[in-house]
């Protein structure tokens, strides 16, 4: 009987109840220091015990026994390098070499570019900032130990800081950005190999600490405090979008789904995320991308204001990960 795993972390709940809603054995590879948590849910047959996630490689020979396919999400790409998840021997849902054209930075701009999406320029030398920038660290480090700068000089001081911190090592840990204003979105995607049809499934916006806080501090103390804001997110809010909008969500994510067919075979199956902002044209800015499930899909477990259109019962995107499979397997 063909099983899901997945790590115990990120949105391992929605993934594994999805997969057993759909009829499927769900494994979870779990922390021991995260037991007592995920006992506490029935719908989750197996727990593999281990030390840290490295030793997932370690799991291949147990998870082959029960026929599983892994699902990736944020904390799998964090906690492992492109070449060790490439090299995993258990078959991995949706496209794992993607995932490399998520981590690295250049690779993912590429993606970007060539899918005609409106990105921000990249800053190459702190020597040319001229304008607000972001600063952020390679990989998914979930926004921590990213910061805002208006100068070189700027940069230099809180970059050198955060080393002080022992957040980041130097220059080569930053990648910089300009900052794109407007109204967050993160837009949450679905695209099935078998019907060749992208669903659009819902949008979320990120609570971040500190940024987010800040606003709740008058501009006076703002000033008085030395404090640079990380942008490390904490949770989620759903979100709808002005209907106006949806023609050009659809075509973003097929232009994306286009690109990465023709750059990184075979292409983006399964679910992703366009992220940005909408400024006051309406018009999408995409800093970012995720090829795989995001965290932001844990809203809608019954569904969202999208998914219903499409389904006539609560889908989460676990379980219409676990209906693709289902499907490919007949
Ligand atoms: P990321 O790791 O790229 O998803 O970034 C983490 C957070 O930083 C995002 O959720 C945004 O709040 C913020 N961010 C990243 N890039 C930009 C950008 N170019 N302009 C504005 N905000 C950004």
């Amino acid at each position: 009987m063909t099983s899901i795993a997945t790590l115990g972390s990120h949105c391992a709940l929605q993934v594994l109840k999805g997969a057993k809603d759909e009829g499927f054995k769900t494994i979870l590879v779990c922390e021991k220091k995260r037991e007592k948590l995920y006992r506490r849910f029935k719908f989750i047959d197996k727990l593999i015990l281990v030390d840290t996630f490295s030793e997932l490689s370690e799991c291949s020979s147990q998870l082959k026994d029960d026929d599983a396919i892994i699902i990736p999400h944020g904390t799998l790409i964090s906690q492992m390098n492109s070449s060790q998840i490439e090299s995993i021997k258990i078959p991995v849902f949706g496209n794992k070499w993607i995932l490399r054209w998520e981590s690295d930075r250049k690779m993912k701009e590429k993606l970007m570019v060539e899918s005609n999406l409106n990105v921000p320029k990249t800053i190459h030398n702190p020597k040319d900032i001229g304008t607000l920038v972001i600063a952020k660290r390679h990989g998914a480090a979930g926004g921590k130990g990213y910061f805002l700068a208006t100068s070189e000089k700027d940069y230099n001081k809180k970059r050198d800081k955060l080393i002080a911190q022992g957040i980041i090592k130097g220059d080569n840990d930053l990648y910089l950005q300009e900052y794109a204003f407007g109204v967050s979105a993160y837009l949450q995607y679905f695209y099935s190999p078998l019907t060749e049809e992208l669903e659009f499934f819902g949008v979320d916006r990120r609570y971040e600490s500190d940024i987010d806080g800040l606003g709740r501090i008058p501009a006076l103390q703002q000033m008085d405090i030395d404090l640079i804001p990380s942008f490390n997110v904490i949770g989620n809010s759903p979100m709808v979008l002005r209907e106006s909008l949806l023609d050009e969500v659809y075509s973003m994510g097929e232009r994306f789904v286009d690109t990465a067919k023709r750059l990184v075979a075979p292409g983006m199956n399964g679910p992703f995320c366009l992220e940005g902002v909408y400024d006051d044209n309406g018009k999408f800015t995409t800093f970012e991308f995720s090829a795989r499930i995001v965290a932001g899909t844990n809203l809608y477990v019954d569904g969202s204001p999208y998914s219903t259109f499409l389904y006539d019962e609560p889908m989460s995107m676990g379980r219409r990960i676990a209906r693709e499979i289902k499907k490919a397997k007949k």
